[in-house]
């Protein structure tokens, strides 16, 4: 079995998931008393949403790296980035280290793709929604149709996931207000959702959703032990 390597705390409510999940499909596929071999970590969240918001991006990446160089040296063979957002450091992140690094947007590219769909709905941070390290990849690399919300929807979804989800609060009425953003996405013609923020899928189950939706937390850690399985 491979080591994981997990860049945690973005925010820590969703690393606790995919530290969850892990072990679980570990103990699924090999039964007993397995679990998953892993180091994570785990970075201070209140510094990097300050950056993020400031547009100070290459600040994120040297942070990012670091945990990657010594999550290599604490012997990962294999890296996590447990967070969409921060996937638009990606690049630089696997230039600093010499042990791959599973795009998040790959393995969730691939499940819709599985599902014979190709116009797909996505929800997640601005900067998730709007700037092309995500969609774009989705588009070019995998030939999907991405539909995002209108810009009044974006800021609330975007809201929501800094105020309340990164914050450990799940509350019903903000639960409603993602439902009528997703049916939004269906009548623009979607024929799922990804819930491309790994903390969506803590207020927005399958069964709260008018869409199938691709939830990029399991999707990715399971991802994650299908390799260190390989
Ligand atoms: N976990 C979130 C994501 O998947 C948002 C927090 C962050 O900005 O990293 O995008």
């Amino acid at each position: 079995m491979k080591t994981i390597g997990l860049i945690g705390g973005m925010s820590w409510e969703s690393s606790l998931e995919y530290y969850r999940i892990i072990n679980e499909e570990v103990k699924r596929k090999l039964g007993g008393f397995h679990s998953a071999r892993c180091v994570m970590y785990s970075v201070d969240f209140a510094e990097i949403e300050v950056l993020q918001h400031r547009g100070e991006w290459d600040r994120t990446a040297w942070i990012l790296s670091q945990a990657a160089v010594r999550l290599e040296a604490g012997g990962a063979d294999f890296l996590v980035l447990c967070t969409n957002t921060m996937h638009k450091v990606a690049p630089q992140i696997e230039a600093a280290v010499n042990i791959p690094l599973i795009h998040i947007a790959d393995p969730t590219a691939e499940r819709i793709k599985a599902r014979g769909f190709r116009r797909i709905g996505l929800l997640g941070t601005r900067f998730t929604m709007e700037d092309d390290f995500y969609r774009g990849r989705l588009e070019k690399k995998h030939g999907l149709e991405v539909v995002v919300p209108d810009e009044a929807d974006r800021q609330l979804v975007h809201q929501v996931i800094y105020y309340e989800l990164c914050d450990g609060r799940l509350q019903e009425e903000s639960r409603k207000k993602f439902q009528a953003v997703i049916e939004k996405l269906a009548g623009a013609g979607a024929q799922g959702v990804i819930l491309g923020c790994t903390e969506i899928g803590l207020l927005v189950k399958q069964k709260d959703s008018p869409l199938p939706v691709f939830d990029t937390t399991v999707i990715h850690a399971e991802a994650a032990v299908e390799y260190a399985l390989s």
